[in-house]
């Protein structure tokens, strides 16, 4: 099996503005962080495509390693959230348990002993429910990997001034369909 060295940490990424702060706070504790693209909840794919187009060009610049999971699957974010569609704590909760779920899946089958994810930055993100889902998600590996939290949301201003200065794409909405309804009015 895969084994990665102990500093080294696989980073779940929403997009390349939330990378910013994290990837850099993150290098700064002397840990080693590896980009997980995996965004299901990221809708209508026009839109994925552009979030994911915006990581990777910071990526490059960056230097931050990077791992895009293959394919987009906007049917397992609708599936876990069309009950909830318009309860906001219950449908993102299930959203983080998703995405997570499949990076701690990731982690394990790479070796790695701790991921963490860049929503832990947002202060529009529900950051408790982002901690206990991170968790629950952890605990599906049986132990082989385990959450690591950190509250980044005291760099979110300096994340968001660095991505305006790279001239990164900064979305107007969380991702999912209900979440642009919700911006703009249905
Ligand atoms: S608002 Fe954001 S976190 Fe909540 S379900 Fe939609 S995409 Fe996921």
């Amino acid at each position: 099996m895969t084994s990665q060295a102990k500093d080294a940490v696989l980073l779940h990424v929403c997009c390349g503005p939330c990378a910013v702060y994290p990837h850099r706070a993150l290098t700064a504790e002397g840990l080693r962080p590896t980009g997980f693209f995996f965004n299901p909840n990221i809708q209508p794919s026009r839109e994925h495509r552009r979030r994911l187009k915006t990581l990777e060009a910071y990526a490059s610049r960056s230097g931050l390693p990077l791992v895009v999971a293959p394919g987009y699957r906007p049917e397992a974010h609708l599936a876990v959230t069309i009950e909830k569609a318009w309860d906001r704590p219950r449908r993102c909760r299930a959203c983080y348990e998703l995405r997570f779920t499949e990076t701690a899946r990731e982690a394990a089958s790479q070796g790695y002993q701790a991921f963490t994810s860049t929503l832990l930055v947002s202060p529009y993100q529900l950051h408790d429910e982002v901690r206990l889902a991170g968790e629950l998600a952890a605990a599906t590996t049986g132990g082989k990997v385990s959450f690591l939290y950190r509250d980044f949301r005291p760099g979110w201003p300096e994340g968001v001034a660095a991505s305006r200065e790279m001239g990164l794409y900064r979305q107007p909405y969380c991702g999912c369909l209900w979440s642009e309804t919700e911006r703009y009015g249905g």
